[in-house]
């Protein structure tokens, strides 16, 4: 054990008035409880985290009055009820000292080590979650949320104990507080420990639950409870000792008990079922606990031999369990006066997980060694000894719930206004964005995390609340694909550049047009609206817009097309007029990376089928194509007094010096260029070249770079790349 004196806690214990009784009221019970069943030296962590504690809340009050420790050792108490394991008894007295004291995670982790630590930050993390206001639709999510956000299953039992206590001392708060608290106590918490399969504590969650959030109700059927329990005390020992005498003569050893009846389940019967109170309340419940699966069903041919069964009440819930692992067997009788007597029949062990479900896990087992991972490993094969179970029942929706619950491969994020949303894991904020509206998505520009301004692609985890800022004309980036985890997001980033490509084949289109048509000094306005319809006819296309876009793509040329549009009188030049490029284009003109084309160099566009057109520079060895595809090439000028820089490449050979690049970036850099890649490949012997990516205006440009580089001692040549045949054309 990493268990050592507590040395912060004595030395202030030292410093304080007083008996430790009197810092800690509950601290005799709950010493007493875990004394009970943890060999000493856990007994004695138990003792040391007590004092921790009591000295870290030392002066802390709750709104009782109380001294604040009364609640944590209240909360331990409920967990040793339990028996569960020091570790969890430990983090249940520290469970609000990180997040209510200075003492900090590592102290706790250091004192009472990792797991405790982990434990109480894990509460503390639970505690953050705000559930208030949040709409009771989505109580399941948060309920799977909550379940999903831990690791270690403990962090909620704690957290569930922490709830019981809550609500025990609810009187102290104020009406709306109490309400609001209540709500969440019956639409996560009691949920969720049913789930878990504490019903015990499933049970208290619902009936303080409910008596908080509506007082009167609960009075009303807590009267009328009362009177009938009185009623019916003499009735139901009658139907004990016959279904006893029964047993007993059929051989089958088993206890006969009654049950309590619980305030919310009779209120939530009577809204189900829109029964009147009495029809609920003077239902008998009884229970029998035998010793085997088989006894059980014996036991059960004897109680509906001794009382005539109701029909289509029987259940069996030990073939098919229920979604925690509940197993019994539950049949209504008609009793004497033909009042209906509810019975459940289990073994003991079914009994044992009936009450306290998956804490059954983390019980203290004397000489038990398994650390704490084997624990969670039989949890989780309890887990899926269940899933097996209800594999082949009607329980895709526990299956499915199970899966998401323990194995979570979704996260759950909160919009500003506290919406959830679900997403796959590794979503980014691009993947909310879209997943709020399509529009937020394609508008996106950047975001805050938990109040925190990150960049799209950052990776949600549970439990953040993500605002998403957005900007009037921004646009998808075709980037944000390789790192979108939604197929919606893909799919409208995609839609959206398709479009925006469309529009830019349709101006591009148009450009090609013109130009073709400006041979015969014409354009596309001149055309006649005759001749296009027949053409479009032709074609078998739809509008002129489609054909401009097919144009644009470089499925169609531009120059048979101005040739089918022309008036049949037409003269045919020999000339052909260029068309102008500024770089500015878009998607749909781009420039080639063999020869990497920049303002004053002579320029040629290669038309390429859905793609638009790539410009390279007429020496590039690529254009030799031009002889086999002539139709395929159109001629293009730069556009007078560009503004953009275009991409270019120097090769430069070296002296191999150690910190040439660097004196290269350096000097180039000195020029006002921005250097894109560099990359150095090293020769035989002496020798080593580099290659650098530069963003330059024109030629001039780029040969004021050439003559900086030029005069570096080292350097024995430096030229602009020139293209080799074989990369590809664009
Ligand atoms: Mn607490």
């Amino acid at each position: 054990m990493d268990y050592s004196p507590s040395l912060l806690g004595s030395s202030l214990l030292g410093l304080i008035p007083g008996s430790s009784e009197r810092r800690a009221p509950g601290r005799h019970e709950l010493l007493a409880k875990v004394e009970d069943y943890l060999p000493a030296e856990q007994v004695e962590r138990v003792r040391s985290a007590i004092e921790f504690g009591a000295a870290a809340h030392l002066g802390q009050k709750r709104r009782s009055g109380e001294p604040y420790i009364a609640h944590p050792l209240a909360a331990a108490g409920l967990l040793a009820d339990l028996r569960l394991d020091a570790d969890t008894i430990v983090a249940a007295i520290l469970h609000d000292v990180i997040e209510d004291t200075p003492a900090a995670k590592e102290d706790v982790a250091a004192r009472f080590g990792n797991d405790v630590a982990e434990i109480v930050d894990g509460v503390t993390k639970l505690d953050q979650i705000q559930f208030k206001s949040r709409e009771e639709a989505q109580a399941e999510s948060f309920r799977k949320m909550l379940l999903a956000m831990v690791r270690d299953l403990r962090v909620i039992m704690v957290k569930l104990a922490d709830r019981t206590h809550n609500m025990r001392t609810i009187g102290s708060m104020s009406p709306q507080r109490r309400r609001q608290i209540a709500r969440e106590t019956l639409e996560i918490y009691a949920p969720v420990a049913e789930r878990l399969g504490l019903y015990s504590m499933k049970l208290e969650l619902e009936d303080l639950g409910f008596r908080a959030l509506y007082p009167e109700r609960y009075r009303v059927i807590e009267r009328a409870l009362k009177r009938a329990r009185g009623n019916q005390k003499e009735f139901l020992g009658k139907i004990e000792k016959a279904l006893k005498e029964a047993l007993k003569k059929a051989g089958i050893e088993g206890e006969v008990e009654s049950r309590e009846k619980h305030l919310y389940s009779i209120y939530r019967k009577m809204r189900r079922k829109r029964a009147l109170l009495a029809q609920v309340v003077d239902v008998y419940g009884l229970r029998i606990l035998v010793d085997s699966p088989d006894t059980c069903y014996r036991a059960l041919g004897v109680v509906h031999a001794t009382y005539r069964p109701m029909p289509g009440r029987f259940k069996d819930y030990i073939a098919i369990p229920r979604v925690n692992g509940y197993q019994s067997l539950h049949t209504t009788l008609f009793g004497p006066n033909a009042v209906p007597i509810e019975v459940q029949i289990r073994t003991r062990d079914m009994h044992g997980v009936a009450e306290s479900g998956i804490a059954a896990h983390w019980k203290y087992k004397a000489g038990a060694t398994g650390s704490d991972s084997a624990q969670q490993e039989r949890a989780r094969a309890w887990i899926s000894h269940l899933m097996e179970m209800q594999a082949s029942g009607n329980a895709e929706e526990f299956i499915e719930s199970v899966k998401v619950d323990l194995f979570p491969d979704k996260v759950y994020v909160f919009t500003p206004k506290g919406a959830i949303l679900r997403l796959p894991r590794g979503a980014t904020v691009v993947d909310f964005a879209y997943a709020v509206h399509t529009d937020i998505g394609n508008r996106c520009v950047a975001a805050k995390v938990d109040r925190r301004l990150s960049p799209l692609r950052t990776v949600l985890r549970n439990g953040q609340t993500i605002q998403i800022i957005t900007a009037k004309g921004a646009s998808p980036n075709p980037t944000w694909v390789n790192f979108v985890a939604t197929a919606k997001a893909r799919s409208a980033i995609r839609h959206y550049l398709r479009s925006l490509r469309r529009t830019e084949a349709v101006e591009l289109g148009r450009q090609l047009l013109d130009a073709a048509l400006a041979d015969f000094n014409l354009s596309v306005d001149d055309l006649d609206a005759q001749l296009i319809d027949a053409a479009l006819k032709e074609f078998s296309l739809k509008d002129r817009d489609e054909l401009l876009q097919q144009i644009g793509l470089g499925e169609r040329l531009a120059p048979l097309v101005a040739r089918r549009l022309l008036p049949s009188d037409t003269t045919v030049s020999g000339r052909t007029t260029p068309l102008t490029v500024a770089g500015t284009e878009g998607l749909l003109v781009s420039y080639a990376r063999c020869c990497h084309p920049i303002p004053d160099d002579p320029i040629i566009a290669f038309l390429s089928s859905g793609r638009g057109i790539v410009i390279h520079r007429e020496t590039c060895a690529n254009v030799e194509d031009y002889h086999k595809h002539p139709d395929k090439w159109l001629p293009v000028v730069w556009k007078e007094d560009l503004t953009r820089y275009f991409s270019s490449e120097v090769r430069i050979e070296t002296a191999n010096k150690v910190g040439m690049l660097a004196a290269i970036s350096a000097a180039v850099a000195g020029t006002d260029t921005n250097i894109g890649e560099a990359a150095v490949a090293q020769g035989d012997g002496e020798i080593s070249t580099i290659t650098l990516e530069v963003e330059v205006k024109d030629r001039k440009h780029l040969a004021r770079i050439v003559r900086t580089i030029r005069k570096m001692p080292g350097v024995l040549r430096v030229a602009r790349t020139q293209s080799s045949r074989g990369e590809a054309a664009g």
